[in-house]
């Protein structure tokens, strides 16, 4: 069949990126490639009890169709949530979705026609990047430096693209560079997109997995009109496969997503927002996300001093002070050429091209340490040091 495909589909079936995951999903890699949260860590029993709760006291209700904004009880937990870090909302700011991915998509398709610019960080969260393209958007990549986005090189971009929709930003513990804005970058973003009348899209799933240093308040406790559409999600914090998120938005602009998701999924999951919520109103979350800080702590610490014994002297990294990535580049090296030499050595890592919109800077990949343990490692950074040695030996 020769299918007549929309302009939405990608023109290539290539998955690169997909195809990277699946080698180092060989059991005898040590894969720090993927950006999954540590399974052990998940509160198994006490979602089971949660969901054993909801199907005793609300079984008939968590399974019946139910609005497109979300359970209430969930938005009111979040809506609290909410306020304690600095952004005032309540439940009519919230609507609930199938993962920050679909806030993503939904934001897009809100405010995107072809041709229609959003800026964002260079690099960045590559499947925002695939969102982005599907809407035909026209994407302008944004350098960073250790603080995360440059804000004259913003200003200098907004300026050259009167038809900017959106800056989309990941201020805290980025993915993929694990860096974060201070605040005197997230206040200049919110004079930026003012005076030039753009809108922010903050993007914040790993902002509440903090382990060291002091907290920064999210960009849109800065604005003054609400144009930074915000958006988090339990993936990080409870566990992804739940697949649930949110977005807090101006109390019209909800209105548009509700309408916009109805035509979607109608609403997400009514039975996993149940049991979130009961697990929220029954358990202390703060405690659970405490230890999840705990875990990654340590192993950050320990992939560092590993980085710092076993990569060469001119390899520059970053220092995240939470989330689950860190960044390097090693100048000089072909990162295709080293993932297949570590490959040979039986450890991955996903190598920055695909994370950038336009402009890559070679040599460029990321690494996780959340889902690997303490001892694998130090060996996988050890091999991985070994593997860059000899491919810039090559
Ligand atoms: N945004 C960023 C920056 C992410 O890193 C991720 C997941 N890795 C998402 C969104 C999607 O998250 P979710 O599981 O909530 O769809």
């Amino acid at each position: 069949m020769n299918y007549q495909f929309s302009n939405n589909v990608p023109a290539s079936d290539e998955d690169p990126v997909g195809n990277i995951l699946k080698v180092a999903g060989d059991p005898k890699v040590i894969s720090f490639a993927g950006g999954l949260p540590a399974p052990e860590l998940f509160p198994v029993e006490a979602l089971k009890q949660a969901t054993n709760d909801v199907f005793d006291e609300s079984g008939r209700q968590a399974l019946q169709y139910s609005i497109a904004a979300g359970d209430p009880k969930l938005r009111e937990q979040i809506a609290q949530r909410m306020n304690r870090s600095g952004i005032k909302c309540d439940i009519d700011n919230i609507i609930i979705t199938t993962g920050s991915q679909q806030s993503i998509d939904l934001t897009a398709k809100i405010f995107v026609n072809p041709g229609d610019t959003v800026i964002v960080e260079q690099p960045t969260y590559l499947c925002a990047l695939d969102v982005f393209r599907s809407y035909g958007a026209h994407i302008v990549g944004v350098p960073m430096d250790d603080d995360g986005m440059q804000m004259d090189a913003l200003e200098q971009a907004v300026q050259a693209n009167p038809n900017t929709k959106f800056i989309y930003t990941i201020p805290s513990f980025q993915n993929p560079t694990g860096r974060t804005m201070p605040a005197d970058r997230r206040q200049k973003m919110i004079e930026i997109a003012e005076k030039y009348n753009v809108m922010i899209l903050e993007d914040d799933p790993y902002g509440a997995i903090r382990f060291a240093g002091d907290d920064v308040a999210p960009v849109k406790t800065f604005e003054h009109d609400e144009r930074v559409i915000y958006m988090s999600t339990f993936s990080k914090i409870l566990a992804p496969g739940l697949r649930i998120g949110w977005i807090v938005a101006e109390k019209t602009l909800v209105k548009k997503f509700i309408l916009m998701k109805q035509t979607v999924d109608v609403h997400s999951d009514n039975l996993t927002q149940h049991i979130i919520a009961k697990y929220m109103a029954e358990n202390d979350i703060d405690a659970h996300i405490a230890k999840i800080k705990a875990v990654y702590r340590k192993r950050e610490g320990i992939m560092m001093a590993a980085i710092e014994k076993y990569f060469p002297k001119d390899a520059h990294y970053s220092h995240p002070e939470g989330g689950l990535f860190i960044w390097v580049e090693v100048p000089g090296v072909d990162t295709q050429t080293l993932f297949n030499t570590c490959i040979e050595h039986d450890v991955a890592f996903v190598p920055g091209e695909p994370f950038y919109a336009d402009q890559v800077i070679p040599g460029t990949f990321r690494l996780n340490y959340s889902n690997m343990q303490e001892d694998q490692i130090v060996t996988g950074i050890e091999r991985l040091g070994n593997a860059i040695k000899e491919t810039i030996a090559q």
